[in-house]
């Protein structure tokens, strides 16, 4: 009998399979499909591979600024294609290297619960103390679109399209926007709420919304996509049918928890719609059964996947630890970037507390006049004189939202930060210029 069976070699599932292991556990790893899950092989890193390229021909459009003129350039997609296929495996390379190095098993195919304390993984039987179920998540489908791209597909077509219709502006819809209309596809956008990417902070939605409008990018808000003949994309936008002419249709309305062919009912796990049910500690309704990442259907992004996962061990070995899932990181990757954390605006507005917030915006700031990249604002968020969270749209807001994500774990006042010599010219000098 194993110590650990994990079940999904996804973030919630390779990395914690090595911990255990360096623990002293013995380990056994099982994955259905590509080593690395979604977020290496159609996820995190073929779309940021592919947002390195939209950004260098973004900032090529711009190249006469910067004094050089009559640039000329051809894209080939199929390069840029290859060069993602590269990444990926260059960096599952790695996962794999560490794996065999630590000498961990690795099973390839799909378990599924026998009982409490078995699995079965082509009709072979493995047996442990303990399990963390790590299985991801899946597109959700729209039944009336059942031929439509998924995000996926898109990813891996061989030609791209000329006009390209992505029914949902949630992130991954408008990351995909971003980046394929930098490729050079005529793209419109249909979206059910009155604003795009509705889980962020409204101020940074509506600006988002101008900024990609200026990009060329069409918007159909407040709009049903309801069904598509071989021409058009048939939506009900304020009471009127509306018709768009399409190549392809990319439909991204959300995502998944992936749990239906575990048979969780042989092991007594308990699930809703959402996804398996969990405590603090991803511990499910049997106690040797933890479930991490995507499949609770709490928070699907890999980070969080990642150190759900490690919580999951820390409870297994009666390990402390200060991992604190209120403070999850969110970004995403647009023309400007977006990212939040903590507590947002919006929440103290809408439950009507008082709180205190400090704006600065990127034209304000030295460094990004310097890069050409003046669009955008940083938002911090106080309640009672103490930071609580941050918002940002801008430039390179992937990386500058971890400071505020240490700031506020530390509970830095907001008269503590504003004394932080920050160096010039930086955009980290946004944070406390406001203030
Ligand atoms: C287009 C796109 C872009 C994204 N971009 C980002 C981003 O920039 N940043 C970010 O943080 N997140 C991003 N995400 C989300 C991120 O990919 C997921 O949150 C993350 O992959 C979840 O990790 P996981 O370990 O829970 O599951 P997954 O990564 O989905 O891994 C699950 C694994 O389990 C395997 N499996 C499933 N069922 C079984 C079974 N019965 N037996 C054995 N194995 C099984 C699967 O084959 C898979 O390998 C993106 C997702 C998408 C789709």
């Amino acid at each position: 009998m194993k110590d650990l069976i994990v079940i999904g070699a996804g973030p919630g599932g390779y990395d914690v399979a090595m911990v255990a292991k360096k623990k002293g556990l013995d380990v056994l790893l099982i994955n259905g499909d590509k080593l690395g899950g979604t977020c290496l092989n159609y996820g995190c890193i073929p779309t940021k591979t592919y947002h390195k390229n939209a950004s260098l021909i973004k900032d090529l459009k711009e190249a006469e600024i910067y004094g050089l003129k009559n640039l000329s350039y051809s894209f080939n997609y199929l390069e840029v294609k290859n060069r993602k296929e590269k990444v990926v495996n260059t960096l599952k390379d790695g996962i794999n290297f560490l794996l065999n190095k630590l000498e961990i098993e690795v099973v390839n195919g799909y378990a599924t619960f026998k009982n409490d304390n078995t699995i079965v993984v082509n009709g072979v039987e493995y047996q442990a103390k303990n399990f963390i179920i790590a299985t991801g998540s899946k597109d959700r489908q729209l039944s009336t679109f059942p031929d439509a791209l998924n995000s996926d597909d898109m990813l891996d077509l061989d030609i791209l399209p000329e006009k390209l219709v992505i029914i949902g502006g949630g992130v991954i819809g408008i990351e995909y926007a971003s980046i394929y209309n930098q490729f050079g596809i005529d793209i419109e956008v249909v979206e059910f709420m009155d604003r795009i990417v509705p889980t962020i902070d409204s101020d940074l939605s509506k600006r988002l919304l101008s900024y990609l409008k200026r990009q060329k990018i069409k918007f159909h808000l407040s709009s049903k996509a309801l069904y598509k003949d071989d021409e058009f994309v048939y939506i009900e936008e304020k009471g009127k049918i509306v018709k768009i002419p399409y190549d392809k249709v990319l439909v991204s309305i959300g995502r998944v928890a992936n749990y239906q062919g575990l048979s969780l009912e042989n092991c007594h796990v308990e699930y809703d719609k959402r996804g398996i049910i969990t405590d603090d500690n991803f511990q499910t309704s049997n106690p040797n059964i933890y479930a991490v990442g995507d499949v609770t259907g709490k928070n699907m992004l890999a980070h969080y996947a990642k150190y759900s996962s490690l919580r999951a061990l820390n409870h297994i070995l009666k390990e402390k630890d200060n991992i604190n899932f209120d403070l999850v990181p969110s970004c995403i990757f647009s023309f400007p970037e977006i990212a939040s954390v903590g507590i947002s605006e919006d929440y103290y507005k809408d439950n009507d507390l008082p709180y205190e917030v400090y704006k600065t915006v990127y034209q304000s700031n030295g460094k990004a006049f310097s890069a050409n990249e003046t669009d955008g604002f940083v938002k911090i968020v106080a309640y009672e004189g103490i930071i609580t969270g941050a918002a940002i749209i801008g430039y390179d807001a992937s990386t500058l939202i971890h400071e505020m994500a240490i700031v506020i774990t530390k509970k830095m006042s907001v008269l503590e930060f504003k004394d932080v010599i920050h160096a010039h010219p930086t955009l980290s000098e946004l944070f406390n210029e406001g203030l």
